[in-house]
């Protein structure tokens, strides 16, 4: 009996739930990546500025063959171990209630630095604004190909990090995703009702308020209002832009000072180099306008009263609706109280 769907489903494809009408992406064969992560686990292991087993140091090997180049800056190479592939099948096809689609893409890598010691907190400010140059190039290039381009980075083995080597991803895909689709709808409904960007106005309602972390003319960081992990911070930019190539060299220099304010503020919170997940969401390219849209990131961190807590969503939060215990205004209050300057130079 011949499967109808196996047109999509044999490639990397998004399935449809018909209970949530929600889409999850399924690229089976990922698992077999290699994992260096537990490497940071030990305790008291500092690390060194060259790991010859680290396969993002420079000049090292990777699991494809390949040999990464005696990069002095940033480097960017297509995953080994790619969730989207741009030669997957496309398309939708339906067998019932059953519903997926092709979703083609790309997933990049970005080394932020060839020391592998370092982290993105502890990078001088001009390698930050290198690395915020990457993303705008790498954004431009590829959205001319597809719909939504997410770039992030997860630090650290809780959040799933599969080296500690300072480097952030890239995804890019044909379909807008469940959380992109979300604030799109939400944002072109403001914006249909009001012709002002939603996040916008809500930089200006928060400004001075008890929820904000770190400020600068260009850029302001909160923990929001309606926040669900107990540090997570929204970055939002204070003047209109969409995507991060529209940003000035000016906003790039402050960007890296703010985001650089707000990663030492995480790392003293517990004393400990903080695990997060960090991303940007900018506008989807091929939709038309995009006034709407307005570009921001989030800073996911799971720990919740101390290095080793971390919060888990289980129970009541899978179920039926996400959950916190201390409040945002805390939560601000306390990343406010510990204090700026320079994050550790390694984690230990
Ligand atoms: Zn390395
Ligand atoms: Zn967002």
């Amino acid at each position: 009996m011949t499967d109808p769907l196996a047109a999509v489903t044999s490639d990397p494809h998004r399935r449809h739930n018909a209970l949530t009408d929600e889409w999850v992406l399924v690229s089976a064969g990922r698992t077999s990546r290699p994992w260096q992560g537990s490497r940071e686990a030990a305790a008291g292991d500092a690390r060194p500025r060259y790991d010859p087993a680290c396969y993002l140091c420079p000049g090292n090997g990777r699991a494809d063959g390949s040999v990464n180049p005696a990069y002095d800056g940033t480097f960017v190479f297509t995953n080994d171990f790619a969730a989207l592939r741009p030669d997957s099948a496309s398309g939708r096809v339906t067998d019932g209630l059953l519903v997926a689609e092709g979703e083609p893409g790309t997933c990049r890598v970005i080394c932020y630095s060839p020391r592998h010691d370092l982290t993105m907190g502890a990078l001088d400010q001009a390698d930050v604004v290198r690395v915020i140059d990457v993303w705008a190039d790498q954004t431009t290039e590829l959205g001319s190909t597809f719909r939504w381009v997410q770039v992030f980075e997860n630090r650290g083995e809780a959040m799933g990090a599969s080296n500690p080597h300072p480097h952030g991803q890239i995804w890019a895909g044909t379909a807008l995703p469940v959380e992109a689709a979300r604030e799109d709808a939400t944002q072109r409904r403001h914006h249909a009702a009001t012709g002002h960007r939603l996040l916008l106005d809500y930089a200006v309602q928060e400004a001075t308020g008890p929820r904000v972390v770190v400020e600068n003319k260009d850029w302001l960081i909160v923990v929001p209002f309606w926040a669900v992990w107990p540090f997570e911070t929204l970055v939002i930019a204070r003047a209109p832009v969409g995507r991060l190539p529209e940003l000035r060299a000016a906003q790039r220099a402050s960007l890296a000072a703010a985001l650089g304010e707000l990663l030492g503020r995480c790392d003293r919170l517990f004393d400990s180099p903080f695990p997060y997940s960090m991303g940007w969401h900018q506008a989807p390219f091929g939709d038309g306008g995009q006034e709407h849209w307005q570009l921001h990131a989030h800073l996911y961190p799971p720990l919740l009263r101390s290095a080793s807590i971390r919060k888990f969503m289980v129970g009541y939060e899978l179920l039926a609706e996400r959950q916190r215990d201390i409040s945002p205004e805390e939560a601000a209050r306390r990343l406010r109280d510990a204090g700026a300057g320079m994050a550790p130079a390694v984690d230990s």
